[in-house]
Parts: structure tokens; sequence; C-alpha cells
């Protein structure tokens, strides 16, 4: 690769190679670490756009056909009454969003939802809870509901707030692949976003499901008011986890009238192209998803987060609370960039670290 595609705004060409030289090779490689530090990541984002973008597509096709997109399928199977205060949700019991609560999903309509899903092309099916935690007594509907979706062969990814270890092995053994746990945003910023948990209670969970051996599925949420380097440090933290997330998918905020951030500034389009590269970049084997706030994005703005290593989106009318593209929409997307769906699972990746 020429050289001179790569070079950053804080290189030092008197001084030779340097560890940023370093880190940037190993990007450029495609090679994971997890040794990241926020002035090597913050090295990478704030290159020229056209050489980040050749960067994190180069590294993209290292791993995964750039022509193919996973679809993932999300109901919300116990939608809002929320106790946590998550600044951002119209789930949660603090807010007065119009949201009306529900109870947990009975199996039965969660399958034949699923059915439906797997006839429209999904291969997994994610399920959202909002809790903070599940509660025992709900332990063994939950179990239910993974038996019954594995059954019907998609797989299965579940979102239910906080786990205890021995929660994270029960859903295990019923047959659970996947864990959405979102840290949102850096630690630095997130007391500024929810006071009713901490960071370290988030990275506690995703150490439970890591080590019950369920897949993580863990990113965050841009347009919450973070500065460039509060999305850095985020994504400094997933991808120095002892095993980077098998996917991480990045949200858009959709502000929410009645949330406190029902006046948040969005994020500009390019911001959000550069920051979907770097997550490429850190975590080259896993897969980066567009979720939230896809909705909101042109064609030409999707095409530029393809380009920049997402590779994975959720499809359906609707995410847990917010809107997403109807279907027919996102297969005119396909068409017109010759996109088809994925049906490769992160687990089966080669490098996987
Ligand atoms: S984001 Fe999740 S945990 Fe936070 S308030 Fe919403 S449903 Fe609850």
């Amino acid at each position: 690769m020429n050289q001179h595609t790569l070079k950053t705004p804080h290189h030092n060409e008197a001084s030779g190679p340097d560890l940023t030289d370093a880190f940037r090779a190993s990007a450029a490689q495609g090679a994971p670490r997890h040794d990241w530090t926020l002035p090597h990541a913050r090295a990478l984002i704030e290159l020229p756009f056209m050489d980040l973008m050749f960067m994190a597509q180069s590294v993209h096709r290292r791993t995964f056909n750039p022509n193919e997109v996973q679809m993932s399928t999300l109901l919300s199977i116990k939608t809002g009454g929320c106790q946590e205060d998550c600044n951002y949700c119209s789930q949660s019991s603090k807010f007065d969003t119009g949201l009306n609560a529900t109870k947990l999903m009975d199996t039965e309509a969660i399958t034949t939802a699923a059915r439906r899903a797997k006839q429209t092309g999904a291969s997994r099916y994610c399920m959202g809870a909002a809790w903070r935690s599940p509660k025992e007594r709900d332990m063994d509907a939950l179990c239910a509901i993974i038996e019954g979706v594995k059954d019907i062969g998609l797989e299965t990814c579940m979102t239910l707030g906080m786990l205890t270890e021995e929660q994270a092995v029960r859903l295990k053994k019923a047959g659970l692949d996947y864990y959405n746990h979102n840290i949102d945003t850096s630690e630095e910023f997130y007391s500024e976003i929810i006071t009713t948990r901490t960071f370290k209670d988030r990275l506690e969970t995703l150490q439970y499901v890591r080590e019950a051996g369920i897949n993580v599925c863990s990113g965050g949420i841009l347009g919450l008011g973070e500065s460039q380097d509060d999305r850095i440090s985020m994504l400094v933290t997933l991808a120095n986890l002892p095993q980077h997330p098998e996917s991480v998918p990045i949200n858009r905020l959709v502000p929410i009238a009645g949330t406190q951030l029902q006046d948040a500034p969005p994020v500009s389009d390019l911001d959000f192209v550069r920051t979907i590269a770097l997550a490429r970049l850190m975590m080259p084997g896993s897969m980066v998803r567009l979720s939230a706030g896809r909705e909101t994005m042109s064609d030409e703005m999707q095409a530029l987060c393809f380009l920049a290593g997402a590779n994975s989106i959720f499809v359906g009318e609707r995410l847990l609370t917010t809107g997403n593209p109807d279907e027919d929409k996102d297969a005119a997307l396909f068409a017109r960039l010759g996109l088809t769906p994925s049906h490769q699972a992160e687990a089966d990746l080669p490098d996987s670290p």
C-alpha cells in the first residue's frame, strides 16, 4: 500500500516510525489487537476521509464479502415500564413518551413472528425486553422462547438488561446464541446519560455472557451529546475487551419527544461514517451493524457506511420502539448497490480474536 495514503495529521516524518505508525500498520493489515489507546485510535479516525475509507474497506475485504450484508430482525417482547433512566429511551418509566407498557409476550406469539421473519430472509432473531434485569420468575419463559425460536432454524439473540452469572449460564443452556448489551457511550460520559447503573455494571454483564459461552453483541449510540473522543473511547473499550464482540451495533440517536434528549442535535453523516470505519479497523473480525437511526439515512449515506465496513442491518418495520426502513425500501437499496443477504455467522469467522 502506498505510504502516502496512510499519513495522519499527527505523523512526524522527521522522527521516523513511532507507536502510532505501528498501530496504523497493524490496523491496515486487519490484525486484531486489544491494546488500543485513545491517541492511536484518534490518529485513525482523523485520517483524511479517503484514506480512512480505503483502509477500512481494504480491511473489510480481508474477512468479509463486501457485497453481502447480514440481516437481523428485532422484536420487542416486553415493552416500556423500565426502571432505568437512560435519557434517550422511550421505554424508561422516568419519561412520559406516551408509550404503552406491555407484559412479556407469550412464547407462541413470539415464535409465530419469528417464523414470519425467517420467511422474509432473516437469519437471526433478536428479542428485546425493557428490563433493568430479568426476574427469576421470568427465566423459565425466556428459556422456552429461546428453544422455540431455535426450533424454527433461526439464531437467537436477546437483550434483557443486566444478567447474573447464573442467568447467563441458564440462557446459554437453553440455546441462546447472542446476547446484546450495549455500553452506549464512553466510560467518561456514561453518567451524563444513565445514573441508575454504572459503566462497570455493563462490563460485568458482558463478562458473564462471554464466560457462559454466548456470543457478545455490544456497541453504542452516537448523538447523545458526546464528543468525538467519547466515541473513540467507547470503541477503545470494546476493542480492548479480552475478545472482540462478535457484533458491534452502532446506533444513530432517534430523538424521542418526552425524553431528555428530545432536542439533541444530529450527528453529521460524515462523522457517523468515520466512526463506522474506525469500528471496522479496530475490530476487523466483528460484524458492524447499522441499527437504530437507519431510517434517517439516505441511500447514499448507507452506501458509505457499507463502504466503511458496516455489514449488518436490522430489517422489518420497527426496531424496539423506533421506526425502521420498510422491507421494500431495503430490497430496492440492496438491488441498487448489488448487495445480497449474508448468512455468515460471526462465530464462524476465522479471526474472532
Ligand atoms: S435503554 Fe434499555 S435499560 Fe435503558 S431505559 Fe431503555 S429499555 Fe431500559
